[in-house]
């Protein structure tokens, strides 16, 4: 191996990523007065976060009645009960400080008549216990994810947060079942960089580019689920996938369910408004999961549009042009852009598109990090932990509804703060980093940079995406799971014959692209092997074989496993069905009927 010399940097905190969770977490470690370094692969402000568009529940009321006891029904039944229920109320209780917090920082949110914050219908949003549709999504236009990123950067900055850009964090540096720290490139000049800590913090976000579409930026590769996997520490629950049901069909790209908030509707090839079908009371506005399969079985039975009669069109033209321009301005552009229609006389086409994962690393909701460990499921991995979308804390369980993303990165993001200020003793001296662990590090990258295979890395990528968009689809049966159980292990053996060209070290895309997939490679095993391993249907898991919710046998979560060179290996982690007060003691399973 040729010979790295790491640069070392010691710090209180360390957060990896910088969008809203890394941003929010940075934020609040900082105002615990401890010493934080914020590293990130891509400009704070380019991190997805940025394109949420339709904005972030809390229960203001301020369009009507509503509360947080609705709030967390809405949340529980949305999850089809397999979010912890005390990580769910802690979110809800929690929401709306959150989003005042945000206002006071200066998120220019969208207002009403009186002056107060604008609020919209989302899917499975409901008032009093799913009697119907209540506004309780704040928004800010429809660039709600805009205005949270640029307004924590801004603040992350005034609190003297130490950001390391374009830093591609490599590996985690564990001593005695501890994280002390994480290993890291800098891409513009190659140099290598150690950065011990007494807490790391992951903040990675999502893995959406395991599928060949998504809605998510191409920097979405799950970094920091795969550094956990490499760690040998579980993954929890990474078979439920969601798909966001109108992706414009071909270009992925989102548009939001704010557009249905705002009264739009989706007609099959009949002109029917078919979600009266499926969910009467709430519509089009009923959860993700059931409106992507309502749409699949459309076009199933012959009844999509266009010549392939393979989307479905999404009506925004009979709505006023004055409301499109003011409340849906950016989904109005990107329909123009990637479809070629003027939303104010002609319908989008549309399609489910892969957009999130309820998936990721386990944590309770102070944002530590879980393992199984001597039995305890719930046992905390000192000095580690996750927020965001790259975590599972869980409050989406197995379907997330829209715009509770945007504040569990806010309302978890503060919660990761405020524990660091109790847990991280600022007298006490930095972990130091074993040498064995970090050249370990080192050997995997150098292996990828002078890998002379025969197979370039964006053809295992492709192989691996149409593999999982095949078989990991909205609707999985035993026949297809098992089938792309095999294709994926085969994809992921033919790693051993990866090729890449630059053997560089300043801007080595090609190097980092081959280190992101081989990071997405480990995540599409462990989501299709838990999805194959799940005999029921729940939530975005809808299994044609196994078509009920199974709450005897199948009301737990998944832990899934996968160290280097070795198969993924399954366990399980109950739900928590408790809550924190006595408010509410806990919400019953039912059927899921909107
Ligand atoms: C198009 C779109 C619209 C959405 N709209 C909404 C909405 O309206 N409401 C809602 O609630 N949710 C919405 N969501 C979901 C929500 O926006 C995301 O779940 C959320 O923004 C994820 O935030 P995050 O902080 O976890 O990660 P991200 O914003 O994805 O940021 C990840 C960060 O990690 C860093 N990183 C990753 N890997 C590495 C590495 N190896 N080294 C260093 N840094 C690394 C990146 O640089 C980046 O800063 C939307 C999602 C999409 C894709």
């Amino acid at each position: 191996m040729a010979a790295y010399e790491l640069i070392d940097h010691e710090y209180d905190v360390v957060v990896v990523g910088a969008g809203g969770s890394g941003l929010r977490a940075a934020l609040g470690a900082a105002q615990q007065g401890l010493k934080v370094a914020c590293v990130t692969k891509v400009f704070p402000t380019r991190s997805h976060t940025v394109a949420a568009q339709g904005g972030i529940s809390a229960s203001l009321g301020n369009m009507g009645e509503d509360s947080w006891q609705w709030h967390m029904y809405d949340t529980v039944k949305g999850s089809d009960w397999l979010g912890d229920q005390d990580a769910i109320e802690y979110l809800v209780r929690n929401a709306p400080k959150a989003v005042y917090e945000l206002e006071h920082w200066g998120v220019p949110f969208s207002r009403t008549e009186e002056g107060k914050i604008y609020q919209r219908a989302f899917g499975g949003m409901t008032r009093n216990f799913g009697e119907g549709p209540v506004q309780r999504t704040c928004a800010a236009a429809d660039r709600t994810g805009h205005a949270i990123l640029h307004t924590l950067y801004g603040q992350s900055v005034r609190r003297e947060v130490k950001f390391f850009v374009e830093y591609f964090a490599l590996d985690l540096i564990m001593q005695d079942g501890a994280c002390t720290g994480v290993t890291a490139l800098q891409l513009d000049t190659g140099q290598m960089h150690q950065f011990r800590a007494k807490m790391v913090v992951l903040a990675t976000g999502g893995y959406g580019r395991a599928y060949f579409s998504a809605t998510s930026a191409h920097t979405c590769t799950g970094d920091g689920n795969a550094m956990v996997l490499r760690a040998g520490l579980p993954l929890q629950d990474m078979e439920f996938v969601q798909f966001h049901p109108t992706g414009i069909y071909g270009a992925g790209c989102l548009i939001t369910e704010g557009a249905r908030g705002e009264g739009g509707y989706l007609t099959n090839s009949e002109g029917e408004r078919f979600m009266e079908r499926y969910a009467p009371t709430v519509k089009d506005l009923a959860p993700r999961d059931m409106v992507s399969r309502s749409m699949t079985i459309e076009i199933r039975e012959g009844r999509g549009v266009g010549p392939n009669k393979d989307h479905i069109f999404l009506h925004l033209d009979h709505l006023d042009p004055k409301i499109l321009h003011q409340r849906l301005p950016g989904i109005s552009e990107s329909a123009k852009i990637f479809a070629g229609v003027d939303v104010t006389k002609e319908p989008i086409p549309v399609l489910p598109t892969v957009h999130y994962n309820m998936g990721g690393i386990p944590t309770n909701y102070h944002g530590e990090v879980l393992t199984l460990r001597d039995g305890n499921p719930d046992s905390v991995v000192p000095g580690l932990m996750a927020v965001g979308e790259a975590a599972c804390v869980s409050v989406h369980g197995a379907n997330r509804l829209g715009s509770n993303s945007l504040t569990d990165l806010v309302v978890f993001g503060r919660a990761v703060g405020l524990r660091c200020g109790e847990v991280v003793d600022k007298a006490s001296a930095v972990p130091s980093a074993s040498k064995a662990q970090t050249d370990e590090h080192l050997a995997r990258l150098d292996r990828f940079r002078n890998a002379s295979g025969s197979t370039p890395t964006a053809k295992l990528r492709l192989e691996m995406q149409r593999a999982m968009q095949s078989d990991a689809a909205v609707f999985r049966t035993g026949k297809t799971l098992d089938e792309g159980v095999q294709k994926l292990r085969s994809i992921d053996a033919a790693g051993s014959d990866i090729k890449t060209t630059d053997r560089g070290l300043i801007w080595n895309t090609d190097l980092i692209e081959t280190l992101e997939y081989d990071n997405l490679i480990a995540q599409a095993l462990v989501t299709i092997e838990g999805a194959a391993n799940r005999t029921e249907s729940r939530g975005a898991h809808a299994r044609e074989d196994f078509p009920d919710r199974d709450d005897v046998n199948w009301m737990k979560h998944t832990l899934a496993w996968k160290r280097p060179g070795e198969g993924v290996q399954i366990d399980y982690r109950p739900v928590h069905k408790y809550t924190m007060s006595k408010d509410i003691e806990y919400i019953e399973p039912k059927a899921r009927v909107y």
